[in-house]
């Protein structure tokens, strides 16, 4: 099972450790706020307080042996410049660093990072989009050039099969998925909904009422497909 280190208890850190832990997997966490570290501790496999810029204390806890580590130190950039280096030269194969703005973000891909997230843009983003159009559930920025979008099958798609609604040569746009909602009765009789999703479709897997696609392609075709919903 893939092991995670979170470096830095702020409320994203805090979450995605939880989340994690939730899952079962292994997760240690690594603060230098004594209070933050006991409160992690409760739900982590391993909590940590340390000063995560200093590689001799990292690697003293193991922090080598991660397969993912999440550096979230807050907005002192040099702080995550450091560690993020310190990671990536431990050999850590997924460093994942979070940033604040484009160019804490360009700094951190320069000088390493595998990956960096942007939790408050992102998620502005998301729900812009999501209350900008009642039919789009979901955006999620793949990269600068390409996203994916869940969206409400449109009427006149339902009933017809992806090879006859033919999205790719339309809009050049690939779907990744189909969210179907299956009707049921709970315990008290009360009608209730729930989710099976089909993943990578083929050109025979129909669209019925009441589905959601899941659509990735590039920004701008994306962008396209939305002016049908
Ligand atoms: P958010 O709370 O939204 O995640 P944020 O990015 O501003 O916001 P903070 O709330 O500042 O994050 O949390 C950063 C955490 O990282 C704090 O708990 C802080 O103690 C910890 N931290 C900062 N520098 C270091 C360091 N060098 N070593 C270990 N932990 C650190």
């Amino acid at each position: 099972m893939r092991q995670f280190a979170v470096i830095g208890l702020g409320r994203f850190g805090i979450t995605v450790a939880r989340a994690l832990s939730k899952k079962g997997f292994q997760v240690i966490v690594i603060d230098s706020d004594e209070e933050k570290v006991r409160i992690a501790s409760e739900f982590t496999t391993v909590a940590v307080q340390l000063d995560a810029t200093d590689a001799n204390s990292l690697q003293k806890v193991g922090l080598k042996d991660m397969d993912v580590a999440i550096v979230a130190v807050g907005e002192d950039i040099s702080a995550s410049i450091l560690v993020t280096m310190i990671c990536k030269d431990m050999g850590i194969p997924m460093v994942i660093s979070k940033a604040t703005d484009p160019l804490q973000g360009k700094i951190l891909a320069k000088i390493g990072a595998d990956r960096v997230v942007f939790p408050e843009r992102d998620m502005g983003e998301r729900l812009a989009e999501s209350l900008a159009s009642p039919g789009i559930f979901d955006f999620i920025s793949v990269s600068k050039d390409y996203s994916i979008i869940e969206i409400a099958a449109p009427k006149a798609f339902c009933g017809k099969n992806l090879g006859e609604v033919n999205l790719r040569a339309k809009y050049g746009v690939t779907v990744i998925a189909i969210k179907h909602k299956i009707p049921g009765i709970d315990e008290a009789g009360e009608p209730t909904f729930s989710e099976e999703i089909g993943i990578a479709p083929t050109s025979k897997d129909e669209i019925a009422k009441g589905d959601t696609l899941v659509v990735l392609g590039k920004v701008k075709d994306v962008e396209r497909l939305k002016g049908i919903i």
